[in-house]
């Protein structure tokens, strides 16, 4: 942290700044420039922030040089991680696909979307059994029913869950199931999630907050790392802003943003962004070309009969479409596709 004193400031306000600091157990480094003093502090960043330094007389601005979030910023870790699903990698030399359904209707409806979804070349399943739904009146999921069709499905393709857990208090449950946990857009900051999900021993997809900040975004990775969870991957859904033709806006700088920032793999979700068909197939095209570790996307074998985000749904052509596109584009970039 620094101090930048205003221009001129007397000698007695820059003592009292660094007294202050000294008192507090920390050490702070007087600059004397030409126009302007600096006081550089070295100790907590957290017990100088409770000083209100800002506030003493002679202060101009206080500025924070170092990243509020530790364990998962680039700055303390160089080397890009890769997260192991179940053996399937998502990291910085591969690209991976995650498919299927938004959620878990049934089991025929759930292992034929799977099917799709291998077939397209996906090696991890996606699918709700517990869906946070913006109206308390629409489909909320089978719950441990759904969970229970999942594993069925994974025995029977042998693809890998990711799955969404949206309360506490069910996190060992769905771990007991689940390869990847998934905390949504909704939960972000659901701390008391994310310190559970931090603890399960699961390797966690962590959505942002459809208003979130890259610095919010990443402080919630920091609460599953802090209990000892790395494992925890990024995935851009898109964003609120003034534009209504799309569900949300896909901020596709938040992936060389993010990797710049964090160690962490990020990924894309081009199907809660777009919430259209037909904007799935060039936004993985966009993913794949600006550095997304995967992409997850929704598909169904009956879109039209969907319980949850129909008008999304890959099948038919477009699901064809995909599947050239995770395969060709990826070598572009340097990356293969994993299989
Ligand atoms: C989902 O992936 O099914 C989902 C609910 O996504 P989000 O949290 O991004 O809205
Ligand atoms: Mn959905």
């Amino acid at each position: 942290m620094v101090v930048v004193m205003r221009t001129g400031a007397a000698p007695e306000e820059i003592d009292a700044v660094v007294a202050r600091v000294e008192a507090a157990g920390g050490s702070a480094f007087v600059s004397r420039g030409v126009q302007r003093t600096i006081v550089g502090l070295v100790g907590d960043v957290v017990q100088f922030q409770a000083l209100n330094l800002a506030t003493m007389p002679g202060v101009g601005d206080v500025v924070r040089v170092s990243k509020p979030y530790k364990l998962v910023s680039r700055e303390n870790h160089p080397e890009a991680t890769t997260v192991s699903v179940a053996g399937v990698p998502i990291g910085p030399d591969t690209f991976t696909l995650i498919a299927g359904p938004c959620a878990v209707e049934t089991p025929e409806q759930t292992l034929a979307a799977a099917l799709m979804a291998k077939e397209a070349g996906a090696t991890l399943l996606r699918g709700g059994a517990y869906k946070p739904r913006t109206s308390p009146y629409a489909f909320q999921g089978l719950g441990e029913k759904g969970l229970r069709i999942l594993a069925e499905v994974r025995e029977e393709t042998g693809l890998p869950i990711v799955t969404e857990v949206v309360d506490a208090h069910d996190v060992s449950l769905v771990a007991e199931y689940a390869d990847m946990l998934q905390v949504g857009t909704r939960n972000m900051q659901n701390f008391a999630l994310l310190q559970a999900v931090g603890a399960a021993g699961k390797p966690v997809m962590l959505k942002r907050g459809m208003t979130a900040t890259y610095e919010e975004w990443l402080m919630a990775a920091e609460y599953i790392a802090q209990r000892g969870n790395l494992d925890i991957v990024l995935c851009e859904r898109g964003i609120r802003t003034f534009e209504t033709s799309t569900r949300n806006t896909l901020d596709i700088a938040a992936v060389p943003m993010m990797h710049a920032l964090s160690h962490l793999p990020v990924i894309i979700d081009p199907s809660h962004s777009g919430g259209r068909r037909d904007l799935v197939v060039p936004l993985t095209r966009a993913a794949i070309g600006v550095g997304a570790d995967a992409v997850i996307v929704d598909v169904h074998p009956d879109p039209s009969a969907a319980l949850c985000d129909g008008p999304q749904a890959l099948f038919g052509a477009e699901l064809d479409q995909l599947a050239a596109a995770c395969r060709d584009l990826p070598p572009v970039v340097g990356r293969t596709l994993v299989r």
